[in-house]
């Protein structure tokens, strides 16, 4: 069943309010003071009579006075279809056309104008006023092809003709979509009696589902779904489309509020910078400035932004251009939402738009260009009439988003957001740009195949630039190297593996080197090696620091310059480094390990006491604890309180 909001507009007193109650038989002026003022303030729900099985349409009345509009915003923003209310009497108003405006402006396409209290006028006033009407639509929808009713809520007269009109048009209305991410803009919060927090709003994409979880942004506290209600009843859960009541547990009531969003997946946040498409309406009064402070309205949220404008000063009324908006509180958006902007004072709708990046980065004003660069092309792609081209400009979006700036990849969630198609479209796409050759998935991030090639040689240049530098080490670390590229973990590693694969490059323990890669001294080192591992051979297990070394062999450049060649041969395996200053010849090594594995294997499960094994080795106390402490840490031996024991018996 396709589930569709009807919203209202018009002007204060064109009987909006009367027209609902007379075709839906609810009053839906809630208030005391909006009946007792017979004012709507501010919204109104009803369902409207459920004859068929395949419609469902709910309504949302909005107040009509210039004071309200920013209630009608937050209700209008969830609205298919719209009911605009002209009085036969008076005819259209500023708030006529206003709201026809922020219908426009959010989205919204198809409509049915009402020219009402025809018992107060004439058959030839009541056609000048149809007239008007229909040009007040046109002026803002382009020809205007809404039928128009004259009726009269009092006197009951053209109802059922409206209602026939309304169910038309709904009809046609295009359906939100279940298979995508859960958002609910809230409307209204409140408490009942024996329930808790209970919130209300339309559901723009998704489900959301009975003992489940939302998220409550931008605040962002989880709740859980104690009940679920649409049309006052209760149901297992409610979809796109449908307005819905649902019980939370988990949140106090003033903690969730009107422009507060439920959200369910994780991916969702909210931000301050979003990249834009706005349009100043022809007949807005004035021109906007880059700089300039506006309300900014999404969903039910309403803030003050700042208007950053790209390339230019001003933006004049009937223009349409990129701009970016920084707002002074965060809002969950997503590529292709609508939004309208009002003036700061006086306060009048001068236009609105769609969000092209919903998580845009600050952009100075120089930067040229650059929003054009970034923007999906969701709302064109969903605009297009042709499925190829459609199909073809969001892989082309899905391709920008993934690329992105930083080269980080992006996973199918965030892609989805970005891009405001759905994640099964999104997955559909990538999948078929895999098979293509265009992305690759590491670590459930897509990268494109530019952004791989990129890596592998900037990989492949830092090895072989270490190797130049460093000729005389194994290879290059691990972490220096991820570090040193700065791209993301993941895929460095799978562009390593690759690399691996395919036999450019090998990789030894934390180390990589390039498969030709041999390390070697220059001949200088070459005759300071032989000495150092001469000289150590010679001394046994009492051998001279690499302090005493470099006053031995009085190099150039002193114990530094011994650094690279010690390095090298214990990478080689002709030396073992005990500390950063005592260096041991391997042979020697070899013994020293026997003659303790010996020893204490011996002794019939006694511990050696460092005074015997001072005894064994023969040397003192300046060589024998960290030799003890480097065969502990290499694994041979284990410290307890009576002395060394062998770590396995041999
Ligand atoms: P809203 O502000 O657009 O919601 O207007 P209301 O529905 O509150 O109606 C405003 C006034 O117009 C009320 O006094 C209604 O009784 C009156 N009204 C509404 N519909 C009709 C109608 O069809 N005929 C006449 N004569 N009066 C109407
Ligand atoms: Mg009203």
């Amino acid at each position: 069943m396709k589930s569709v909001v009807l919203g209202t507009a018009g002007h204060v007193d064109h009987g909006k309010t009367a027209l609902i109650e007379a075709l839906t038989g609810v009053n839906t002026d809630r208030w005391q003071e909006e009946r007792e003022r017979g004012i709507t303030i501010d919204l109104g729900f009803a369902r409207y009579p459920q004859r068929l099985d395949d419609l469902d349409i709910s309504v949302v009345d909005v107040p009509g006075h210039e004071d309200f509009v920013k209630n009608m915003l937050a209700g209008a923003s969830g609205v298919d279809l719209l009911l605009l209310v002209v009085a036969a009497d008076e005819g259209p108003m500023p708030q006529t056309r206003e709201h026809l405006w922020i219908a426009r402006l959010l989205g919204v396409r198809r409509g049915v104008v009402a020219v009402t209290k025809a018992d107060l006028v004439d058959a030839e006033w009541l056609e000048l006023v149809s007239d008007s009407a229909r040009s007040e639509v046109s002026n803002v929808f382009g020809e205007c092809d809404w039928p128009i009713i004259a009726v009269s809520a009092l006197k009951e007269r053209g109802l059922a003709d409206l209602d026939r009109a309304i169910v038309a048009t709904a009809r046609e209305a295009e359906a939100r979509r279940d298979d995508d991410l859960f958002r609910l803009p809230v409307d209204r919060s409140f408490t009942v009696r024996g329930i808790g927090t209970v919130v209300t709003g339309t559901v723009w994409s998704g489900t959301v589902q009975t003992g489940g979880e939302v998220r409550i942004l931008p605040g962002d506290r989880t709740a859980r779904v104690r009940g679920v209600q649409v049309h006052g009843g209760d149901v297992e859960r409610a979809r796109a489309g449908q307005r819905a009541a649902l019980a939370l547990a988990g949140v106090d009531r003033w903690q969730v509020a009107r422009g507060d969003v439920l959200a369910a997946d994780p991916v969702w946040r909210s931000h301050t910078v979003l990249d834009a498409s706005l349009t100043l309406i022809p007949d807005a009064p004035w021109s906007l400035k880059h700089w300039q402070r506006l309300r900014f309205h999404l969903g039910t949220s309403e803030t003050m932004a700042r208007l950053v404008l790209h390339e230019r000063d001003r933006l004049q009324p009937g223009e349409t251009h990129p701009v970016q908006l920084r707002l002074e509180r965060p809002v969950v958006a997503r590529a292709g939402d609508r939004f309208v902007i009002r003036f700061y004072s006086p306060v009048v709708t001068i236009g609105g738009g769609v969000v092209i990046d919903p998580w845009a980065r600050r952009r100075r004003r120089s930067t040229r260009g650059a929003i054009a660069v970034a923007a999906p092309s969701a709302g064109d792609a969903a605009d297009s009439a042709d499925a190829g081209e459609a199909g073809e400009a969001a892989s082309a979006a899905i391709e920008r988003l993934v690329a992105g700036e930083d080269g980080a990849g992006a996973d199918e969630a965030e892609l989805s957001i970005r891009s405001g198609l759905s994640p099964v479209d999104v997955s559909k796409i990538v999948k078929s740009m895999e098979a293509a050759g265009a992305l690759r998935q590491v670590a459930r991030r897509w990268f494109t195949l530019d952004a791989v090639r990129d890596v592998r040689e900037a990989l492949l240049a830092a090895v072989a630039s270490h190797h130049e530098s460093d000729s005389h080490a194994q290879g290059v670390g691990l972490e220096f190297l991820r570090s040193r590229l700065g791209r993301p973990q993941a895929l460095v590693n799978a562009v390593l593996a690759d690399l691996q694969r395919e036999g450019l490059v090998r990789i030894e323990g934390s180390l990589a080197a390039l498969s030709e890669h041999r390390p070697r001294l220059d001949p200088k080192q070459e005759d300071t090696a032989k000495e150092i591992a001469r000289r150590l051979r010679e001394a046994g297990f009492s051998p001279p620091t690499v302090k005493e070394l470099a006053r031995g062999l009085s190099v150039g450049g002193g114990e530094q310059a011994l650094l690279p060649v010690l390095k090298f041969l214990t990478e080689r395996g002709d030396l073992v480094a005990v500390t950063q200053d005592l260096y041991y010849d391997a042979g020697v090594m070899a013994q020293a390990r026997q003659r303790i594995t010996e020893y204490l294997a011996g002794g019939g499960g006694q511990a050696g006491r460092p005074s015997e094994l001072r005894e064994v080795l023969g040397v003192t106390r300046k060589y024998l604890i960290p030799l003890l402490e480097y065969l502990d840490a290499a694994g041979l031996t284990r410290r307890t309180s009576e002395g060394r024991v062998l770590r396995e018996t041999p």
